[in-house]
């Protein structure tokens, strides 16, 4: 089964392990891998000499799409950014939290209408669908099914989304649609605890 992931781009061809330099274009190939979709970047020459023949007949073959390596910049500059709707479903993908699924979804469609993330990629697993989006500029990866919203249920996450994007992740934000209600004490524990149960 496919889960949401995020699988970013190799530093060294994963071939000949020769390091990219900064703007080389490289090559993504994507594919399955008992159930786990697999990554994997190599540099030119070894995607001319062991990959390009027939890349697409190999078994659980996906995606192949060519890049261009950016060196990572000396400091990260998200560390004095305010939370952007790209490092907020990142953290929602480490997260890895069931109630965020759908937010993650509608944040990388929000993303790929900013023309900040594409998509590469759409497959179908145990009847879903799942996207894979790649952001260009770090080459990274991001694996994201579809929740398959209801029309009723859109409303609800838009405002997750709103709320995750105006507080971020430290401030939990629950909707009411998400909202589990209180878990009621056992009847017997407020009565004493040594009544029979009624028929
Ligand atoms: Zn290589």
């Amino acid at each position: 089964m496919t889960d949401w992931n995020i699988q970013s781009r190799a530093h060294a061809c994963r071939a000949c392990e020769a390091p990219f330099a900064n703007q080389q274009p490289y090559h993504t190939l994507l594919a399955f891998e008992r159930h786990e979709l697999v990554r994997q970047d190599v540099c030119e020459a070894c995607w001319a000499a062991q990959f390009s023949e027939g890349a697409k007949d190999r078994k659980g073959f996906i995606s192949h799409w060519v890049g261009e390596y950016q060196a990572p910049p000396a400091a990260p500059p998200e560390a004095i950014q305010k939370d952007t709707a790209e490092s907020i479903l990142r953290k929602l993908m480490e997260k890895n939290d069931p109630q965020y699924r759908a937010a993650a979804y509608i944040l990388a469609v929000m993303l790929e209408r900013k023309k900040i993330l594409k998509v590469k990629a759409q497959l179908r697993e145990n009847g879903g669908r799942v996207f894979v989006y790649e952001q260009p500029k770090t080459g990274d990866v991001f694996t994201i099914p579809d929740p398959e919203l209801q029309l009723n249920q859109l409303e609800a996450v838009q405002r997750q989304v709103a709320a995750l994007m105006e507080h971020g992740l430290e401030t939990p934000v629950e909707p009411a649609a998400y909202i589990t209600p209180p878990e009621q004490p056992p009847v017997a524990a407020l009565a004493g605890g040594n009544e029979e149960p009624a028929n």
